[in-house]
């Protein structure tokens, strides 16, 4: 949610009163006290609640930082306080929702009906994620709250919305569909039994149908194709029947399977695409997956929704199962109301578990990874991270994966700050995810581990750090105009790199009335990639000393060839980076004189004694590689696992294209890995080997985007054994090499969908 709104702008938009005025800028929007976390620019809006009126939390809400409130009634408040006075704050979070929502002309699609809404949506999703930006309801919030909520999530990077409605009243839709305003429609159905709250099914079904009637079509099941046609809804219709060639390993939801494909077919979907994430869909609608855990602990990751009847269900398996062992139920109630949260305890405690937690913060309780042998329950809501959390469980024997050893970057990490004068600061570059090692763990390791600087290539990597918690001074090195907004926001500071980009930054700043703010300037030296030459070094000077709307904390300039044995091109670079470093260093007052760095990696590993002046940049090397890796440990190993051995005769082929056949008997191997893991395909046919218990095993046939065969002829393997891709048999640099390519491509060509772990070894 971004909503950028001044508070006077806010209180014309819900025809609010002022009653203290404040002006200030509203970002987000909160009602619950208790969630109330990074508090920036956010507004409350004091709704009835069951128990309470939001008006008894203001005061809660303003000791967490929220300055603008939307009251029922008057309120006392600091000064500070911006008020606004409304009849009916739910209805004025609407007329916000609505207001945001007319900004967008997108497609929006609508989904009602008493049944499978967010399954058909989280499927909607997966099936259509890689082809659209989708903005879509978080959770099953499809109340009158929740649709509001959902819509003010929207945001301009979005291509499609998927929304959720669902109605308990009568008459309650059209408030849903005034604000949704949906172009596209689609109806789960009502099944047998209708909401007590109507008087028949059909009154029901009726009050479902408003959703509908601006919608271009509904996308809707055959059985219902009347009532629609006789309230002049356009639709169209599927049937489970339709959609009979897309296979599927489970037999239930057929009707809400047809309704996903026929709209992922109406967004361009091809039929390869769906047969594909069909095969997914299973796993995410598949309620409960039981796998094997650490230390002889089985698993039963139920993170799908936490209604109490599913709950019973999976608490009647778990404590059914005939395997021996201590029973531990771990929930998430995070997203649950107090109410249903004792009655949820309560059904727990009648089991009497010999162990029972409750997540909190997204971490799991440290016991877990301690118990062995124990059938361990998770469940919580769909949209919880708890199904993320249970992976951490997982017995990696099944998977592919990258280890990360933190020990070894800690050491690696203290290596380059020996190398450095003491008052010389450390920048850790963690662009591209920190080298592709994910998106935060390192970030949070280096500002644990004492770094001063951290660094990134773009704008929206600084923000993600930011709204993760990351408080250390953030370097980008590459912004545009249309990041400057969020530069200032999150308090990121941008390098500068051309007087066009100087004159724009400090114009943008003006106009906010800053002053002060932090800058870098990127030089020319000799790479000539970003940078602004030497001829134009005494202009810059000029317009730093004329404005205060800047302030310039550091110039630096980047080696190009920092890893060359003939060290003249990196001497040069550095020498002409003295050069206007003393420029600089006469135009400005000490107090005022700005850092100074040009090392990177290999620059501090070869020219620390001259060049490492205020600050360096590290960047791979802390993962321990570089040209010369003496005092470095590597710290990245890669794994997969065999899935299948089989034995082949003299004269099969393997593998598409039949690029390879066998000239013996030979047994071979079917490994968990392949191109869309950044495997890449070159390797095929005996150009890549991998290790299995330390023996070299060639890669046969092409490589495939999922699997890979290998030679694995006179070894003893068995399904499930570990493979090492890159480890202590195959270190990084002989598998760059093999790919033609460096570390740092290989690291950051890993896709996501392989897991990260971290280890201290
Ligand atoms: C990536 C980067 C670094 C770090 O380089 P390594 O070779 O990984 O040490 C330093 N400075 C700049 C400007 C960078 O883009």
């Amino acid at each position: 949610m971004r909503l950028q709104l001044s508070t006077n702008e806010l209180a014309q938009i819900i025809n609010g009163k002022i009653i203290q005025l404040n002006e200030s800028v509203i970002d987000v929007v909160v009602y619950d006290s208790r969630k109330i976390g990074t508090n920036r620019n956010a507004a409350f809006f004091a709704l009835k609640g069951l128990h309470k009126h939001g008006h008894t939390f203001c005061q809660d809400a303003y000791d967490k930082g929220v300055r603008c409130f939307i009251v029922e009634t008057p309120i006392q408040l600091p000064e500070d306080a911006h008020v606004i006075l409304v009849n009916d704050s739910l209805y004025a979070l609407q007329e916000l929702a609505l207001h945001h929502r007319n900004k967008f002309s997108i497609p929006v699609l609508a989904i009602t009906g008493s049944f499978g809404k967010t399954t058909v949506k989280e499927w909607l999703y997966f099936v259509l994620k890689d082809s659209y930006k989708i903005g879509r309801t978080p959770k099953s919030f499809n109340s009158q709250l929740g649709v509001a909520l959902s819509l003010l999530e929207l945001s301009d990077e979005h291509e499609l919305a998927i929304i959720e409605a669902d109605i308990s009243e009568p008459n309650e839709m059209d408030r849903l569909e005034e604000m949704i305003s949906p172009t596209l429609g689609l109806f789960t159905g009502l099944g047998n039994h209708y909401a007590e709250n109507f008087s028949d099914q059909k009154s029901h079904l009726n009050e479902h149908l408003k959703l509908f009637k601006h919608c271009n079509f509904t996308f809707i099941l055959e059985s219902y194709a009347s009532p629609f046609r006789r309230n002049k809804i356009n639709t169209i219709t599927t049937s489970p029947q339709k959609w009979n060639n897309i296979p599927s390993i489970q037999d239930s939801f057929p009707e809400n399977r047809a309704l996903c494909f026929e709209v992922a077919a109406f967004f361009g979907i091809e039929e390869t695409e769906l047969i594909e994430k069909s095969a997914k869909l299973i796993s995410l609608s598949g309620r409960q997956e039981v796998f094997e855990g650490q230390n002889g602990n089985l698993i039963i990751n139920d993170t799908y929704n936490i209604d109490i009847d599913a709950l019973e269900q999976a608490l009647e398996y778990q404590f059914s199962s005939k395997e021996k062992g201590k029973k531990i139920v771990v929930l998430d109630l995070t997203h649950v109301n107090e109410k249903r949260k004792e009655e949820i305890i309560e059904l727990v405690n009648r089991y009497q578990p010999d162990g029972f937690f409750l997540v909190e913060n997204n971490t799991l309780p440290n016991e877990l990874f301690e118990a062995t042998n124990a059938i361990i329950l998770f469940k919580g809501s769909f949209s919880s991270c708890l199904s993320e959390l249970v992976q951490q469980l997982k017995n990696r024997k099944h998977e592919t994966w990258v280890e990360f050893d933190l020990r070894a970057i800690q050491q690696n990490l203290r290596y380059f700050q020996e190398l450095i004068p003491a008052n010389t600061k450390a920048l850790v570059m963690v662009k591209a995810s920190s080298y592709g090692s994910g998106d935060m763990k390192i970030p949070h390791f280096l500002q644990e581990n004492g770094v001063d600087y951290l660094g990134v290539a773009y704008t929206d990597e600084g923000v993600t750090l930011r709204e993760n918690g990351i408080h250390l001074p953030i370097l980008v090195m590459n912004t545009e105009l249309n990041a400057y907004e969020d530069i200032i926001r999150f308090q990121l500071e941008p390098a500068i790199y051309s007087i066009g980009h100087l004159e724009a930054f400090i114009d943008f700043i003006q106009q906010k009335e800053l002053t002060n703010f932090p800058i870098h300037l990127k030089l020319e030296t000799g790479m000539n990639r970003l940078g602004i030459s030497k001829d134009n070094v005494a202009k810059v000077i000029e317009m730093l000393r004329k404005t205060e709307a800047v302030h310039l904390k550091s110039v630096f300039s980047h080696l190009a060839d920092a890893d060359n044995n003939d060290q003249q091109y990196s001497l040069k670079q550095i020498n002409q980076f003295i050069a206007v470093k003393t420029e600089f260093e006469q135009q400005f007052s000490n107090d005022k004189r700005p850092l100074f760095h040009i090392l990177n990696s290999e620059g501090i590993i070869n020219f620390s004694k001259i060049a490492a002046f205020d600050m360096v940049r590290i960047g791979i090397g802390l993962f321990g590689f570089a040209s010369n890796t003496q005092g470095l440990m590597e710290s990245i190993k890669w794994f997969t696992t065999v899935s299948q051995v089989k034995t082949i005769s003299a004269g099969d082929f393997i593998g598409y294209g039949c690029s390879f056949q066998a000239q013996k008997d030979m047994k071979i191997a079917t490994i968990r890995i392949g191109y869309a893991d950044g495997f890449r395909r070159s390797l095929s046919n005996g150009v890549g080997k991998v290790f299995i218990h330390n023996n070299p095993c060639k890669i046969i046939g092409k490589v495939c985007m999922d699997m890979t065969m290998v030679d694995v002829t006179d070894l003893d393997i068995q399904e499930g054994d570990e493979v090492e891709i890159i480890g202590k048999n195959q270190t990084m640099s002989d598998f760059a090499k093999l790919l033609d390519t460096i570390p740092y491509e290989v690291m950051t060509s890993i896709n996501k969908r392989v897991a990260r772990i971290y280890v201290k070894r």
